[in-house]
């Protein structure tokens, strides 16, 4: 079979693999879409902290099963999609029901070989029902579960304002579960044809872009003079990260879900006279997954809006550098095998 191997930053291959082999516990997938995320796209940089090459890539996927034990509970020609963190099941996150910040966590692509191959391996206990969902909105559930789980961290209320900064593929999820929660949701980011995708398909109220907008003063206006009491990062900037400490009401929450290789700076006194929490957001757990996936269910949200760019397998190497240029528009790059 063929697998797309990352060699080292800028550098893809394709390899003839061995096709794996059924083991107890596991169960050989048919990958048959493959979400790019930003993830893959920084591990192709070479800008992903604590990397390791040569990486098979890709953890978006939506599958179709091709062997699995009997009394494992799927069966053969069953869509599923998976939770790509593999947890240890012993360490103190896994023990507090964590399994989304094991202290020991595989990411399948990204600290072991993920899904841009044609045929995977996979423990069942990841595996998730694909129903009648498409392999497209399969390969959506993951980064949308991110945001999900962003959302509940910050345990969003109904009717609070929720400020998303970010609107690539993570925000755009965050953005949706916010509304979902009930928030007024405002999204800021520096790229206007995003910030049009969240008016027009999002139907989003208020965008900031803070290139040309004074951000502390369109807060004020949209929240009556409150400022917002849930702030989410989704940027992984670290100026926009630092910045953002001043953007949160008093008595505000900040969720960190994007990640920079840098330092969080905050005046002290303005972190502590908001009495403000500032918490991070990991990966996602099945609660999110099955969330995401009822939600899709229920058109409550509709990801397949985001996919901008689709290839077949083959042309995976020769177009992937151009979606980490934001002049072309990407939001949602899906590959099909
Ligand atoms: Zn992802
Ligand atoms: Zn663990």
């Amino acid at each position: 079979m063929k697998a797309l191997v990352c060699q080292q930053p800028g550098s893809f291959e394709y390899v003839e693999k061995e096709r794996p082999a059924i083991q107890p516990g596991r169960a050989i997938l048919k990958v048959k879409r493959i979400g790019i995320c930003g993830t893959d796209l920084h591990a192709f940089e070479g800008t992903q902290p604590y990397f390791v090459y040569p990486r098979v890539l890709g953890h978006e996927l939506g599958c179709e099963i091709v062997q699995v034990d009997a009394d494992a509970g799927f069966e053969v020609g069953e869509r599923v999609t998976l939770i790509p963190y593999f947890n240890c099941g012993e360490c103190i996150a896994c023990r507090n029901g964590l399994p989304n910040c094991c202290a020991a966590i595989n990411v399948f692509g990204v600290h072991v070989d993920g899904g841009m191959m044609e045929y995977i391996s996979v423990p069942t206990s990841a595996l998730l029902h694909g129903g009648d969902m498409s392999f497209d909105e399969l390969a959506l559930v993951e980064p949308l579960a991110i945001g999900a789980h962003g959302i509940r961290r910050a345990g969003v209320r109904s009717g609070e304002f929720v400020l998303v900064i970010g609107a690539g593929p993570i925000g755009l999820g965050i953005i949706e579960f916010g509304r979902i929660a009930g928030g007024q949701v405002i999204a800021m980011d520096v790229n206007d044809t995003r910030l049009n995708f969240c008016k027009d398909k999002l139907k989003v109220q208020h965008t900031i872009n803070p290139l040309n907008e004074d951000v502390m003063q369109r807060l004020k206006e949209i929240t009556n003079g409150d400022m917002p009491t849930v702030v989410i990062d989704a940027t992984g900037n670290q100026k926009a990260i630092n910045s953002a400490f001043l953007y949160m009401a008093h008595g505000a929450r900040y969720v960190l879900v994007g990640l920079q290789k840098g330092e969080l700076i905050v005046a002290h006194p303005e972190f502590h006279k908001r009495e403000a929490t500032l918490m991070s957001s990991r990966n996602a757990t099945q609660e999110d997954f099955d969330h995401v996936m009822m939600c899709m269910r229920n058109k409550l949200v509709d990801p397949s809006t985001y996919i901008t760019h689709r290839v077949q397998f083959d042309a995976v190497k020769d177009n992937f550098k151009s979606w980490l240029d934001p002049k072309n528009g990407v939001i949602k790059a899906m590959v099909e095998v």
